[in-house]
C-alpha cells in the first residue's frame, strides 16, 4: 500500500473519533497515571462495562493513589478486586505500586520491568498518560490488524512489525484510542461492520473478515470433580489462603479429591459448577463438625469480609441457605 493511502486512513480515523470516539470514558479525561493504569488492567481480561459499572469507581474510592495501594494489605486489594477474577492482576498491581512507592515511571521501557505489565500495556500508559508515540497490540488492534493485512498466522512479532507499519505516529493517542473503539465497536470477533469503518479502503481482508485470524482450535476444558468441606465448629467456618499460582492470597475452604461422605459429622450442602479459563470445576460442598485447632475459624459475617474466590462464594451461598 503506498504512504498516501495510510496518511488517508490516518485521517480518516481521526475524523472518525472526533464523531464516535468513546471520549467520556472516565480514564480518557483522567491525567493521572495511576487512574490509566489501573483501567488499563482491570480492562484486560474484562469489558469495559463491566469495569465501568462494578469495579473502576469502587477501587478508586478504596484506593484513591497509587501509594494507597502500596500501603495496603494484599488482602484488601484482593477483596476491592473481588469478582473481577484473573486475581494475579490485583497481586501484581500490589506489587508494582510497592516497587514504584506509589509514582509510576513515565518511560514505556521503565514501564515494562514492572509485575504484570506488559509491552501493549507499557505502550499504553507511556502513551495516554506520558504522552510517548508508540502503538499498542491489545486483542481489539490484533484483529484488525489481522483483516486490515489479510493475515491468517497467529504470530506477536508479525504482528508488532504491522502494528508499527500501520501506526499514526504524529497522532498516537487518537489512533491508540480509536484503534479500541473500532475493535470493539465496529471490526467486531463476529460481525464487523465494515461499511462505517475508517480502515475501509485499505483493508484487505474486508471481502471476507472472518477468514483473519485463522480460527484456534477448540479444546474442551478438563473437568476437576473435587469436595469442597467446610470445616465448623460453634458457628464458626475453617478457611485457609490459598497458595496457588491461580488464586494465591484468597481465602478458600479446603479441597480434596475424596472424601467420606458416610461420616456421621458430615452434612451434603449441594453440588455446584464452576468455569475457569483452563479447567471446569464440578463441587460438591461438604459441611463437617470438626474443630481442629490447625485450623483457622471465621464467623460467618467475617467470611463474608475476606477475599474469597468465585467457586468459595458459590460454596459460602449454599452455606448461607443451609443455616438460615
Ligand atoms: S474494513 Fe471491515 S474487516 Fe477491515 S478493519 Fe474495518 S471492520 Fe475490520
Amino acid at each position: 500500500m503506498q504512504k498516501t493511502t495510510y496518511t488517508e486512513i490516518h485521517s480518516n480515523i481521526l475524523s472518525w473519533y472526533k464523531e464516535h470516539g468513546r471520549v467520556t470514558l472516565p480514564w480518557r479525561n483522567s491525567s493521572s497515571a495511576y487512574e490509566i493504569y489501573l483501567s488499563e488492567i482491570m480492562l484486560q481480561q474484562t469489558q469495559v462495562k463491566t469495569v465501568l459499572e462494578r469495579f473502576y469507581f469502587q477501587f478508586l474510592e478504596k484506593f484513591p493513589t497509587l501509594k494507597d495501594v502500596a500501603n495496603a494489605p494484599v488482602d484488601d486489594i484482593l477483596k476491592a478486586w473481588e469478582g473481577l477474577g484473573y486475581y494475579t492482576r490485583a497481586r501484581n498491581l500490589h506489587k508494582t505500586a510497592q516497587a514504584t512507592k506509589g509514582k509510576l515511571p513515565s518511560t514505556a521501557l521503565e514501564l515494562e520491568k514492572l509485575s504484570g505489565i506488559g509491552k501493549s500495556t507499557a505502550h499504553a500508559v507511556a502513551c495516554f498518560a506520558f504522552g510517548e508515540s508508540l502503538p499498542i497490540l491489545d486483542a481489539n488492534v490484533k484483529r484488525i490488524l489481522h483483516r486490515f493485512f489479510a493475515l491468517k498466522e497467529r504470530n506477536d512479532k508479525t504482528l508488532w512489525e504491522l502494528a508499527y507499519r500501520l501506526f499514526d505516529q504524529n497522532n498516537a493517542y487518537i489512533y491508540n484510542q480509536s484503534m479500541m473503539d473500532i475493535g470493539s465497536l465496529i471490526c467486531k470477533h463476529k460481525k464487523p461492520n465494515c461499511s462505517v469503518c475508517p480502515f475501509e479502503s485499505g483493508c484487505q481482508g474486508k471481502a471476507n473478515p472472518l477468514l483473519y485470524p485463522e480460527k484456534k482450535v477448540k479444546k474442551s476444558k478438563p473437568v476437576r470433580k473435587r469436595f469442597m468441606v467446610i470445616y465448623h465448629h460453634n458457628d464458626l467456618y475453617a478457611l485457609s489462603q490459598n497458595e496457588t499460582k491461580l488464586l494465591g492470597g484468597l481465602w478458600a475452604f479446603e479441597q480434596v479429591e475424596s472424601f467420606n461422605t458416610k461420616e456421621k459429622n458430615v452434612t451434603q450442602l449441594g453440588d455446584f459448577v464452576h468455569h475457569y479459563t483452563h479447567f471446569r470445576l464440578d463441587a460438591t460442598v461438604l459441611l463437617v463438625n470438626e474443630n481442629n485447632k490447625k485450623r483457622e475459624y471465621f464467623s460467618f459475617e467475617q467470611i463474608e469480609n475476606l477475599a474469597l474466590s468465585g467457586a468459595d462464594r458459590k460454596a459460602l451461598a449454599l452455606l448461607k441457605g443451609y443455616i438460615s
